[in-house]
């Protein structure tokens, strides 16, 4: 094994030897850059190297389960920019982390019942995987709306009113971790063992001052805990974009309503879960929304936050069943689909996107209450 333990083994993926190279170099990395590398190292991070979605890939998300997930984001969309905006142009249709670019495809069919919408809009797509990019300019070749394609928010051109959506983007974003001492908080960091294996271990020192930026709720945690967070710049990029220059923001994903302690880091692949800490770059990581913290640091630049509230209710207040039962009276054949669709997307427990999926939305704050949230 000394080999690896050293640095770099021959036979581990370039993510893994390069995560092994870094900590070799500089000592334990945080779990958040283990993550962003594992995910977005420039040529052969996860996403950036393939499609990880569908029944083929490593997991599926609700746009790909079934059309009316996108459909009933559309008329969110249509709805709010008529009837919350009152129907400007030069909009901006903003998705972060559009992926096969399917729900953006099901909205833009939805959203033509509105009159004026399309003549209205111009896209923007913040991706970072250039295969995925690829796949999605295809998609969007037929739907002949100005489409531009960006590798971050803050590369969007901020002048004019915007509508973002998101949909499991925020879980992807790298999470740091810090473990509850009986002194204190101490950051988590990624280490190599004796035997060149990847291993947890804690940061020398305490984070200073931490108890005063948790959530009163987390302060009291007992010890051995792991609390999880995330850095906050996109959420107060969307934040200050809205309420500068108008819009709304729809940010659906996995997460909890309030922050709270626990872990959630978890890997992904093959629909199966698997080690976090075993071969970085071949699976996907994520971990749980802190929906709170997200209202919060949009909030702070000045939009208004509506919800979290479950996506059952959001689905279902934008008509999910009415939805259902149409397409099932159009297409009969197609009706058990409909109805395996319908319970996934809204069931609760443990099959159910319903319950553990939130939604939560942002607003200029001279908006009023955006669809499906009052
Ligand atoms: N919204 C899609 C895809 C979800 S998967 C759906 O619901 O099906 C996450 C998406 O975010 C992928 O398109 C991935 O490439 C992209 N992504 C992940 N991290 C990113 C980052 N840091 N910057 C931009 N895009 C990112």
């Amino acid at each position: 094994m000394s080999d690896i333990a050293g640095g770099i083994a021959s036979d581990v993926g370039p993510v893994e030897a390069e995560i092994r190279r870094r900590i070799a170099a500089a000592g334990p990395m945080p779990v958040a850059e283990y993550m962003q590398l594992a995910l977005t190292l420039p040529q052969h991070g996860y996403y950036v190297t393939r499609d990880p979605l569908g029944t083929d890939g490593d997991f599926i998300t609700a746009p790909e389960i079934s059309q009316m997930f996108g459909e009933l984001i559309g008329l969110w969309m249509a709805a709010t920019w008529k009837q919350q905006m009152g129907a400007p142009g030069n909009v901006r249709i903003v998705e972060l982390g559009p992926g096969r670019g399917t729900m953006m495809l099901d909205a833009l069919r939805a959203a033509q019942v509105m009159p004026g919408f399309r003549e209205a809009v111009t896209l923007h797509f913040v991706e970072v995987s250039p295969a995925l990019q690829q796949q999605q300019e295809q998609a969007f070749l037929g739907s002949k709306l100005p489409a531009s394609w960006h590798a971050s928010l803050d590369d969007v051109p901020r002048e004019g009113p915007a509508i973002i959506l998101a949909n499991e983007f925020f879980d992807a974003l790298p999470v740091h971790q810090a473990v509850r001492q009986a002194d204190g908080w101490y950051e988590r960091l990624i280490d190599i063992d004796a035997d060149g294996i990847f291993v947890f271990t804690l940061a020398r020192e305490p984070l200073r001052n931490f108890d005063t930026i948790l959530p009163p709720q987390v302060r009291a945690a007992p010890e051995g805990v792991v609390f999880e967070w995330r850095t906050d710049t996109t959420a107060m990029e969307i934040g200050r974009r809205i309420a500068h220059t108008g819009g709304a923001a729809l940010i659906i994903d996995y997460g909890h309503a309030q922050s709270g302690f626990g872990e959630t880091l978890q890997a992904v692949g093959g629909h199966a879960f698997a080690d976090t800490l075993t071969a970085p770059g071949t699976c996907d990581l994520t971990a749980h929304v802190d929906f709170q913290a997200l209202g919060d640091a949009a909030s702070a630049m000045g939009c208004k936050v509506f919800g979290p509230i479950v996506q059952s209710e959001l689905l279902g207040r934008l008509g999910i069943r009415t939805r259902a039962a149409a397409l099932k009276a159009g297409r009969p054949s197609k009706a058990a689909e409909v109805d395996a669709a319908l319970a996934r997307l809204i069931g609760h427990g443990r099959t159910g996107m319903g319950e553990l999926f939130k939604a939560i939305a942002l607003a200029d704050p001279k908006l009023g209450v955006p669809p499906g949230f009052d």
